[in-house]
Order: C-alpha cells, then structure tokens, then sequence
C-alpha cells in the first residue's frame, strides 16, 4: 500500500507530529485541525473501514482513544471531545485508511457538523429497527 499517505506516516517516509505509537496503533496530530490537538488515531496495518478491522486492532484501537481522550483533557484548553470516523467516501472518507478523528473542544468554541437532523414517517423508526436487527442475525 505505498501509495496510502497513513501507510507512508507509520512507516515513517512520511513526516508527521507523532503523539502516540504501539505495536499496533499510531496516534499524530491531523495536518488540517478543526481546532488545534485534533488528533488521528489510525491501526499501523492498512484496513480501510471499521468493518474491514480484525477485532485485536479494534480493541486496541479502542483502549487507544481513551488514553487519548484522557491526555487531551490534561493538555489544556480542553473540556470535551468529539470521537468519529468516516467510513466510506460517501461519509467524507478521504484517505482509505482506517482513522479515528478525536477533536479536542471547549464551550464556545462555535464549532458545529455540518449536518442536520430529521424525524422518521410513520412507521419509518420500526422498519430501519427490523432491517437493522434482521442484517445483525445473517
Ligand atoms: P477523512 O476525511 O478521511 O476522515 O480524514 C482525513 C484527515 O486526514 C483529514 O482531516 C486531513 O486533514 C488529514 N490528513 C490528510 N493528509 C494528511 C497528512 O499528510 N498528514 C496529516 N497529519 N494529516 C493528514
Ligand atoms: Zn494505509
């Protein structure tokens, strides 16, 4: 995978502010922050989404973001944090390479998603449950 930017920072030909690195993970500061600390989390193998991860990269990956989350609130100007990942291009993905985003945040700081909620028709919560548990039992 030579041509993956994250591949190229684990295996260091790519420079980048490195925070935190173990046998399996590596964490560094995101190039483009949404607000300064905005970290990336990524497995130093190469897997593209959440559902492509074997579960020993998961939990590490997992253990991971706490020790993260609790360094960001000791590191100042920090009282919260937003934890995600885009999985796919059609939710943002843009580097296929597992990452998790963990955003540093404090009250005020006028940050927002640029999404906006709805509400479900009539029936429509039951039928997204019922799909959603029938593809959890195949
Ligand atoms: P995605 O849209 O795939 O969820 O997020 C990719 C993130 O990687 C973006 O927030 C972007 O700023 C960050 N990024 C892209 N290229 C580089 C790079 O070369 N170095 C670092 N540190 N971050 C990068
Ligand atoms: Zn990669």
């Amino acid at each position: 995978m030579n041509d993956c930017i994250f591949c190229q920072i684990v295996s260091g030909n790519l420079p980048a502010e490195r925070v935190s690195e173990d046998a399996d993970t590596l964490a560094f500061l995101d190039i483009n922050p949404v607000r300064p600390g905005h970290l990336l989390l990524v497995p130093r193998a190469h897997h593209e989404t959440l559902a492509d991860l074997p579960s020993n990269l998961l939990e590490a990956l997992s253990k991971k973001t706490q020790k993260l989350a609790r360094a960001l609130l000791k590191a100042g100007e920090t009282e919260g944090y937003n934890l995600f990942s885009n999985n796919h291009p059609c939710s943002g993905q843009a580097i296929p390479h597992f990452h998790y985003h963990l955003v540093p945040r404090r009250t005020g700081d006028g940050i927002k998603f640029g999404w906006e909620t709805g509400v479900y028709d009539a029936d429509g919560m039951e039928s997204w449950g019922k799909r959603i548990r029938e593809a959890l039992e195949e």
